[in-house]
């Protein structure tokens, strides 16, 4: 993985690479009107129109500010000649002029410009995959301190704790937690002594954590104080341990989501090499395309979040890009962002007429670049998972994991491994609804659905197959360790204690499990783990069975 020394690096050898080129480009466009008079060929004056407009564009991004600015207003006054006619010879020589000084503007280096401290590395965006998830708990007194370590202990996460925000320190320093809980009341003190004390924490260690605040007063100022130290769950003690779990996993996925991918497409190699670094050290996957016409097959490759689309190149405007693009369907809802030194307000018009979305003007900085792709690339996401997820669990809906589980076996056909499928059941849990009432029944489904989250693997998928039933692909997995690992799920989720006015409770899970090398088809691989999951609850509930190959698989 790249780190940010890395980073700083290739930034510093793209701008020497641009820096490099720009004396040469300069010389090239005095050298092409030296000797040229007011009438001067057409084609000649729109290559000059066509290079000042990629100067104006890039100087600003690698430290050049007064070089973007003066090529724009020559840029501007050789678009109104093209347009309208030769130029007058009083303004022709001036314009010349103009242009020779453009070599003067190199020695007006402003590398602060060139912002790319401006962009901190957010830990969670590079960390490599999620295995124990480790909570630092910053509570004064030890019982509730160990009811909430224990609790927190059958979820999977590992809790330290410790009784003050000096101790947390030093924690931390040594190896920083995914999540921080901390009680907001510390030994009664007021809340602002406690936020004030992470805020300043916080600046010390240069980043922040994810935070949950515990509170005994939920009145507004205690509220209030914790919403302006950051904190991003506020919960009432004495804490459910299972809404405890699911701010945790909300707040886990928030900064665990896979990178964005986005596809720049700029015929300025320099340049768009510049934003893919910029967006790269911001935790995004990047490709660019410097020609226009391997756009689509970029697309197919990466399957991008979002597209950036350079408005002005030689071969295709970028505007009649992205009208082909949005010719398929599949890339109807990709949202396009057009990047250009254009400030043609009609010509912005119909660049978004054409199908784009935004429009960011050449020179951008490197924090706005960013925030814009990653405010829009979050959004398209946000809709997508809201097409495939379920809305109580957010895990995949019936007919997505059944997509995934026949994209899994057939994967597993092909690559010659093995993997497991698991069908997993709450026992009784009618009973619950009517005992405790249905939106507790929908508290024990969340949990259960925390809990799968937070034990399984990254690559492995979670639905929520039915009512209280859910169904899981685990790739590269033997049956033997899919029913390791179930048994260990299955334990967790019985030891667990729910809560309901005063009243505590708990409920047990059963499972199938049936693996690839038993199946052809992803229907009877579900059949069978269905079959094992219906001879667990007839050997009486709370197991995990495998299917047996002598079952009889076809319908009664
Ligand atoms: P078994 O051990 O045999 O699985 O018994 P069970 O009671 O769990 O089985 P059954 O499938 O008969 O009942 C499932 C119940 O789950 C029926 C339904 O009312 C309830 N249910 C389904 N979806 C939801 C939901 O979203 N929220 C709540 N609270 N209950 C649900
Ligand atoms: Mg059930
Ligand atoms: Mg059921």
């Amino acid at each position: 993985m790249t780190d940010s020394a890395d980073f700083g690096a290739q930034f510093a050898a793209l701008r020497g690479q641009y820096t490099e080129r720009l004396a040469n480009t300069l010389d090239e466009l005095v050298r092409r009107v030296s000797g040229q008079g007011t009438d001067i060929a057409p084609a000649i004056l729109a290559e000059l129109h066509a290079s000042l407009h990629k100067l104006a564009g890039s100087g600003g991004t690698f430290g050049f500010p007064e070089l973007s600015r003066q090529a724009r207003v020559l840029e501007v006054t050789a678009k109104n000649w093209l347009d309208g006619g030769a130029p007058e010879l009083v303004a022709w020589e001036a314009w010349k002029t103009d242009l020779s000084a453009l070599q003067q503007t190199i020695s007006m280096n402003d590398a602060s410009g060139a912002a790319v401290a401006e962009i901190k590395l957010p830990a969670s965006s590079l960390s490599g995959q999620r295995e124990f998830v480790r909570i630092i708990l910053i509570e004064g007194d030890q019982l509730v301190a160990d009811e909430l370590s224990k609790g927190l202990s059958q979820f999977g996460y590992e809790v330290t704790h410790c009784k003050d925000f000096a101790a947390a320190e030093l924690l931390i320093r040594a190896d920083p937690p995914n999540v921080l809980i901390a009680d907001i009341m510390l030994s009664g003190q007021i809340p602002a002594d406690s936020t004030e004390a992470l805020s300043s924490l916080f600046e010390r260690l240069g980043y922040r954590l994810p935070t949950v605040f515990l509170t005994k007063r939920m009145d507004f100022s205690v509220r209030l104080a914790a919403a302006q130290a950051g904190g991003g769950a506020f919960l009432a003690k004495p804490v459910d341990i299972s809404i405890l779990a699911g701010r945790i996993e909300m707040l886990l996925r928030e900064r665990e989501h896979a990178p964005f991918r986005v596809l720049i497409v700029d015929d300025d190699e320099v340049l768009a090499e510049h934003y893919r670094l910029t967006l790269e050290a911001a935790g995004m996957l990047v490709e660019k395309v410097c020609r226009p016409q391997e756009t689509l097959a970029a697309m197919q490759s990466l399957n991008p979040d979002l597209l950036i689309i350079d408005l002005y190149m030689p071969d295709c405007k970028g505007s009649d890009l992205a009208l082909a693009i949005r010719y398929e369907d599949m890339w109807m809802g990709l949202p396009i962002v057009y990047l250009s030194a254009e400030d043609d307000l009609n010509e912005q018009i119909k660049a978004l007429n054409n199908g784009g979305d935004d429009f960011l003007t050449k020179p951008i900085s490197d924090a706005r670049l960013v925030a814009t792709v990653r405010a829009r690339a979050a959004r398209a996401r946000k809709v997508g998972d809201l097409m495939s997820q379920d809305s109580l669990t957010g895990l995949l809906k019936h007919s997505s994991i059944k997509d995934r589980l026949a994209h899994e076996l057939e994967r597993a056909h092909r690559q010659g491994t093995v993997m497991a499928m698991a069908m997993v059941d709450m026992d009784h849990f009618k009973r619950v609804n009517d005992t405790w009432g249905h939106p507790m029944g929908d508290q024990v489904i969340k949990t259960l659905a925390h809990l799968l989250r937070q034990r399984l693997r990254r690559q492995d998928s979670i639905g929520r197959y039915g009512g209280e039933e859910f169904a899981i692909v685990l790739p590269e997995c033997t049956a033997e360790d899919a029913i390791h690992l179930l048994n260990d799920i299955r334990q967790r989720f019985s030891e667990i204690r729910f809560i309901h006015q005063g009243q505590s409770f708990s409920i047990t899970l059963s499972a199938g499990v049936a693996t690839s090398d038993q199946c052809a088809d992803a229907q009877s691989l579900l059949a069978a783990a269905d079959a094992a999951l219906y001879v667990a609850k007839d050997g009486g509930r709370n197991q995990v069975r495998q299917f047996a190959d002598d079952v009889d698989l076809s319908p009664q």
